[in-house]
């Protein structure tokens, strides 16, 4: 059985609306309990945690501290394509808007990757809009291949796929997927994808599962956030974390966060998250999901992540671009849309190391270490 058949909305929906009347003792009795269930992310989530947030914060970053040890791995986005074939209202690349349109060819590829690696990047997200003709599987296959030769841990944010073309981009070395389901509301889903192949809401909801037989390592979800109720967001995306911890346990789960930010198009968010709600998102992440790694990417500004890293991260972008050959040849392409934190990679490794913190270059490293971490945490348990 998959996700997509198991969940179920309006559960959520009256979560959320319960969460409304919880109070703070609920949410002390929450925070107190080892294991935790969905009511308990759900008082977490709660207005009644917000009085409580400093205190949640402070716990969020003694846990991944625990946990995670005080290290951050730095990758970059390498955008393949802003063709796209789907019409989606909130996106800078969507099919019809008027902006400069490319795909990069290998060897454009290979050298966006080099370039990354001169600026220390070891860790490449490819990513890419969807067009069936110019980003099809040998394309995307041959680009994971190219840049595995330059960077050890290679990504793959792009259209969802079905499990035997996840197989061949796992053969070409591609260590990890990138799904984000954009919003957990069918209905809202429904109007912002009207047109393409990722109108399927069930087909990207299960994405990452294919993923995970086909031998994807590493999965990343998350929701856009602006697209809706943010609280119900929060609580899909917990379930969904916990069903692929369950269901797809031979892959590390990473959630994900982005906010919307300005694009081509001029989308206006119907459900803006603001700065306390973000971190109250955040915080409410790392309790609910202890095990789950937290990415943050460069749609927030530079102090909002010095001041957000401390609290549950443990991946950051950096020194990104959204844009097809974005770095090599800025401004020869539309971006996808625009980036609030442009410090260098050199600069974000700079700002983490004052403080105390270990910026990680290399992903297999952080999990290296992290394993050992939790062999050495078992073996004290026991
Ligand atoms: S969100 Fe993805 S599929 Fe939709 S328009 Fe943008 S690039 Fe294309």
């Amino acid at each position: 059985m998959s996700f997509s058949e198991v969940f179920d909305p309006q559960t959520i929906s009256d979560l959320v609306a319960r969460s409304a009347c919880m109070s703070t003792a609920d949410v002390r009795a929450a925070v107190e309990r080892k294991a935790r269930t969905l009511d308990d992310a759900a008082a977490l989530l709660s207005p009644a945690a917000d009085s409580l947030l400093e205190e949640l914060a402070n716990l969020s970053h003694r846990s991944t501290v625990e946990r995670f040890g005080k290290t951050m791995a730095l990758y970059a986005p390498l955008y393949l394509s802003n063709e796209c074939v789907c019409t989606c209202t909130y996106c800078g690349f969507s099919m019809g808007l008027p902006i400069k349109r490319r795909t990069l060819r290998i060897d454009e590829v290979v050298r966006e990757a080099r370039t990354l690696a001169a600026r220390g990047i070891r860790n490449i997200l490819l990513v890419s809009a969807e067009h069936p003709k110019h980003v099809n599987a040998p394309y995307v296959a041959l680009c994971v291949r190219e840049s595995k030769r330059i960077a050890p841990y290679v990504a793959l944010e792009i259209a969802a796929a079905d499990e035997e073309t996840y197989r061949e981009y796992v053969d070409a070395g591609c260590d990890g997927v990138v799904l984000y389901q954009e919003t957990y509301d069918r209905a809202a889903y429904a109007g912002y994808h009207v047109g393409g192949p990722k109108k399927k809401y069930a087909w990207r909801l299960d994405a990452p599962e294919r993923a995970a037989r086909a031998g994807v390592q590493h999965l990343g979800i998350g929701a856009l956030l602006g697209l809706a109720d943010w609280r119900f967001e929060a609580l899909s995306l917990v379930q969904h974390a916990r069903w692929l911890e369950r269901h797809c346990w031979r892959s590390q789960i990473n959630v994900s966060l982005p906010r919307i930010n300005r694009a081509e198009g001029g989308f206006v968010p119907a459900h803006p998250v603001n700065d306390r709600d973000f971190v109250h998102f955040l915080v409410f992440l790392r309790l609910a999901l202890p095990s789950a790694g937290i990415t943050l990417s460069t749609r927030e500004t530079a102090t909002m992540r010095d001041n957000l890293a401390p609290l549950g991260v443990t991946m950051m972008s950096a020194g990104s671009s959204s844009a097809p050959g974005g770095y090599g040849e800025p401004g020869q392409a539309g971006e996808q849309f625009e980036l609030e934190d442009h410090r260098t990679p050199a600069d974000v490794a700079c700002g983490l190391r004052a403080m105390g913190y270990e910026p990680v270059f290399k992903d297999w490293e952080v999990m290296q270490a992290r394993s050992q971490r939790d062999v050495l945490g078992s073996a004290a348990a026991s």
